[in-house]
């Protein structure tokens, strides 16, 4: 029974939901008591019928708002074939692999491409790959471990990978020890980078706009002394753009548009539009160190996820999209700037396009 059908009985569908997930769902979640059950544009609606602005485009998924038209429009195309093919693994080919990879490809310079499903998944086979390739290209012992060079305050995802790579002790400490080889350098370092980087140095990722660590974009000297520490030991330099890439700051990716050119690219987030869709993307080189079956996934880069992924591409490729975010993003940080000066509650301004934060000058929750 769907909450939607419930006109009358929404309130009371939404009390049994609640009373269910108190005792059934796991506590890893400090939910607010916004009881949401539709959306449109930038709003969101609950089960009282109350309108509220989301500010939070659930968690950087929802670039294009709730219910874009031409979304919905795809999406009833895709339900009214009644050969739907919601899934059929990665073991045949469908329709819409191939050319979502080839649009990611021509857009962000790199012509190889991994589908997963969430952006923990994307690092994780970034990760892996890396050390695979260290292990083979730089001839590694067997006891060797390849390393790692993260930043902190970096968030990169909750698989053991992607944990050991964030530079947050408060999502490590509870799963302690985590992989080793991870050296966490200060973000706006770029000679500790450099010095930290080696010959078992597999890997440097970043976000080029940290995120989750509080919207703080890197200095281009910071993603420069990357690329020049990967090129200077064979390490490859990868861009953690699940947050701040495909379109956020308004180029496709936030690594280029700094001007430093990656070897691979992680995205996730709002590539389908709220279906569960994530890639990373390699030179052609790097994605051979991944030989078949040395990696896999059974519902990444599903025929619906792609398929909404690609209209996805459509609408962010269209005249005048990215600079309207350009546009906004200067419009908002005008707008908060003033606010700051106005109020005492804002310490300081920064992000980049639409990934703007507004650091508190006064004490806030913790999460
Ligand atoms: N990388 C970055 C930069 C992120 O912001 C996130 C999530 O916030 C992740 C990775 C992990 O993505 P997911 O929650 O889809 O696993």
């Amino acid at each position: 029974m769907s909450v939607r059908s419930l006109d009358t009985g929404l309130a009371a569908a939404m009390d049994r939901a609640l009373g269910l997930e108190a005792r059934h769902l796991f506590p890893t979640y400090l939910r607010s008591a916004l009881r949401v059950v539709g959306g449109s544009g930038c709003r969101l609606y609950d089960d009282a019928g109350r309108e509220y602005l989301d500010m939070l485009g659930g968690i950087a998924v929802n670039a294009l708002g709730h219910a874009h038209p031409r979304i919905v429009a795809a999406l009833r195309e895709a339900a009214a074939d009644d050969r739907l093919l919601l899934h059929c693994s990665n073991l045949y080919h469908h329709p819409y692999q191939g050319p979502l990879a080839a649009r990611l490809a021509a857009l962000f310079g790199l012509p190889r491409v991994f589908f997963c499903n969430s952006g923990s998944e994307a690092v994780e086979a970034a990760l892996k790959l890396a050390r695979a390739r260290a292990r083979r290209v730089k001839r590694l012992a067997a006891g060797d471990v390849p390393g790692i060079i993260a930043l902190d305050g970096s968030f990169h995802g909750r698989t053991a990978l992607a944990l050991s790579s964030t530079g947050q002790e408060k999502y490590r400490a509870p799963f302690d020890p985590l992989v080793p080889g991870v050296t966490f350098i200060a973000p706006d370092d770029p000679e500790a980078l450099r010095r930290a980087a080696g010959p078992r140095t597999a890997a440097v990722i970043l976000e080029p706009v940290q995120g989750e660590g509080g919207v703080r974009p890197l200095a281009p000297e910071v993603l420069q002394a990357a690329r020049a520490a990967c090129d200077a030991t064979g390490a490859l330099l990868i861009a953690d753009e699940v947050q701040c890439g495909l379109g956020r700051t308004g180029a496709w990716s936030a690594c280029r548009q700094a001007g430093v050119v990656p070897d691979l690219v992680t995205l996730a987030k709002p590539l389908a539009a709220g279906l569960p869709l994530a890639a990373i993307l390699a030179r052609e080189e790097v994605a051979q160190a991944f030989a078949p079956g040395m990696h896999g996934t059974t519902f990444g880069g599903g025929p619906l996820q792609c398929r909404i992924a690609l209209k996805v591409i459509e609408i962010l490729e269209r005249p005048g999209f990215l600079e309207r975010v350009r546009e906004v993003g200067s419009y908002f940080r005008r707008q908060l700037e003033s606010l700051k000066d106005e109020l005492p509650i804002f310490a300081k301004v920064r992000g980049d396009g639409l990934i703007l934060a507004a650091e508190l000058a006064v004490p806030g929750t913790s999460v």
